[in-house]
């Protein structure tokens, strides 16, 4: 069995856009800027976007959090969305999601321009994704794909498993695993909360994705020998014995599962880096006009 190093691979990366945006700077380019939206005072959401700005400031991108009040209106935040579409000084920018029940989250998403829209929510780039064509691809999945690519794991004919189908991971997963390129060309099976025996589906998988946010949820019994397993869940369990409070879990019961793998992500330090540095991969390619 052999752990993926998200941490890692995400820090080399990150390394590459940092001497990237050294070189323009040398040429006296502008330098990438990405601005994050966050409604609200959610916990978990407030440390995503910090995160998020703080790996900008790393890399020597320019950042901007725009932190807005709970109580917003629907129209003041679509207001807030248009005026970063048209500030030629952003070149691309998200808007931390969930909001806030009272606003539609879709109307949001489809008022950020295409051209800005980092996170690759938007139609158009879910439409590119879809067919092969060059996008912004949500920052997870991107993630997912870097790591696969950096370890040189095998993808063509394999068949792969995705459980969840959302829009920012499931969905744009099975798509990437089944377009003909690498990583990619695998049989994919897209299973959700509805699958009849998930468990004989996981089973046949050489590749599984789990995204699904239930903690431990995949046993060992759940999995084939010699699998990739690729862990994208993250729950936030109460425990009194660490000073932040919570322990991370991922959707894979991984003592038990690691051992049965080729390959495993951990939780945390699989998935969860390679995000941030897929959003900076992005950003850059946002700045510089490439999308
Ligand atoms: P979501 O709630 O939007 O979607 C969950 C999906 O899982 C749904 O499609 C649902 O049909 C499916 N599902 C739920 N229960 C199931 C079951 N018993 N069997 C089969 N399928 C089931 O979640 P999401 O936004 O896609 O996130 C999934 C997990 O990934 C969460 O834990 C989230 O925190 C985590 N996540 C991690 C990162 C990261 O950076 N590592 C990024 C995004 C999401």
């Amino acid at each position: 069995m052999r752990l993926i190093d998200g941490k890692a691979v995400a820090e080399k990366i990150q390394e590459q856009i940092k001497e990237k945006v050294a070189e323009m700077r040398l040429q006296s380019q502008r330098v990438p800027h990405l601005a994050a939206v966050l409604v609200g005072n959610d916990g978990a959401s407030l440390t995503y976007v910090s995160n998020k700005v703080r790996a900008c400031e790393k890399v020597g991108f320019r950042s901007t959090l725009i932190h807005l009040p709970e109580y917003i209106t629907e129209a003041e935040l679509l207001a807030q969305v248009q005026a970063l579409n048209e500030n030629p000084d952003i070149d691309g920018y998200i808007v931390q999601l969930p909001l806030p029940s009272h606003i539609n989250a879709k109307k949001i998403t489809y008022a950020i321009s295409p051209d800005k829209d980092v996170d690759g929510f938007h139609p158009t780039n879910v439409g590119k994704l879809a067919l092969g064509l060059p996008t912004f691809v949500p920052a997870t999945p991107l993630g997912i794909i870097q790591l696969i690519e950096h370890y040189q794991i095998s993808t063509e004919g394999k068949h792969c498993v995705v459980i969840g189908r959302s829009h920012i991971v499931g969905l744009p997963m099975s798509l990437l695993m089944s377009r003909n390129a690498y990583p990619g060309n695998c049989t994919v099976t897209l299973t959700h909360s509805r699958t009849a025996n998930l468990a004989e589906e996981t089973r046949r998988a050489d590749i599984l994705i789990a995204a699904l946010g239930k903690p431990e949820f995949i046993k060992a019994e759940m999995v084939k020998e010699g699998a990739v397993v690729i862990d994208v869940g993250i729950t936030r369990l109460p425990d009194a014995s660490k000073k932040s409070g919570f322990v991370l879990k991922g959707d894979v019961a991984f003592e038990e599962v690691a051992p049965r793998c080729s390959y495993i992500t951990p939780v945390p330090g699989g998935v969860g880096p390679m995000t941030i540095a897929a959003l900076l991969k992005n950003t850059l390619l946002a700045a510089e006009k490439v999308v």
